[in-house]
């Protein structure tokens, strides 16, 4: 498998291929469509490559540019563990300087994560999405059968409270996955 970060500003975001083109694993901040352009042409992507995308959780540095990607006609992947929490960062951006454009989720694929092997693999992915929550209550990690998890902003487990029993169940459902390589939101 092909997985290509074509991250900036210190947050990851991953591509990886598909059945005709590739499917990305969060997005930027607003208004960075000609920095995430030009990582992408760094790494030999065009942007019309990407199809789909989902995000591993509705903070601004993971899901900002959502409408404006969608905008471009990338199909956008909404878990219904997310449903709710676009309008909690639509609210974050609320008086700010940002060039934020509200995302408008009705054209939005509506997936429950329950549903997701049966879609990745309709659109040539072996996996599944998963809940995990613990950074946030809409935090999912996309899992592949290769051995690959993406796991947004999950606290690695060295990082976590004793008490973060969310976050620590949220470890324990992905590990009981065949785990080779953890792809964060951030870092290495
Ligand atoms: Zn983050």
């Amino acid at each position: 498998m092909n997985i290509i970060n074509v991250g900036y500003q210190s947050t990851n975001y991953y591509a990886m291929d598909i059945q005709g083109g590739k499917l990305l694993v969060d997005c930027g901040w607003p208004g960075t469509l000609p920095q995430f352009s030009a990582e992408l042409k760094r790494k030999g992507i065009q942007i019309q490559d990407i199809k789909y995308f989902l995000v591993t959780h509705f903070h601004p540095d993971h899901a900002g540019m959502t409408q404006e990607l969608k905008d471009l006609g990338i199909k956008h992947i909404l878990l219904d563990v997310q449903n709710g929490f676009v309008a909690q960062m639509t609210e974050f951006f609320k008086g700010k300087n940002y060039p934020y454009v509200p995302i408008s989720t009705n054209d939005s694929i509506s997936l429950q994560v329950g549903e997701s092997r049966k879609f990745l693999a309709g659109i040539g992915l072996q996996g599944e999405i998963i809940h995990t929550p613990g950074h946030s209550d809409d935090s999912v990690s996309l899992i592949l059968d290769e051995g690959y998890v993406f796991t947004g902003d999950l606290h690695p487990v060295f990082m976590l409270s004793e008490d973060d029993v969310v976050s620590r169940a949220s470890w324990d459902t992905i590990h009981k996955h065949k785990i080779k390589t953890i792809f964060p939101g951030h870092g290495k």
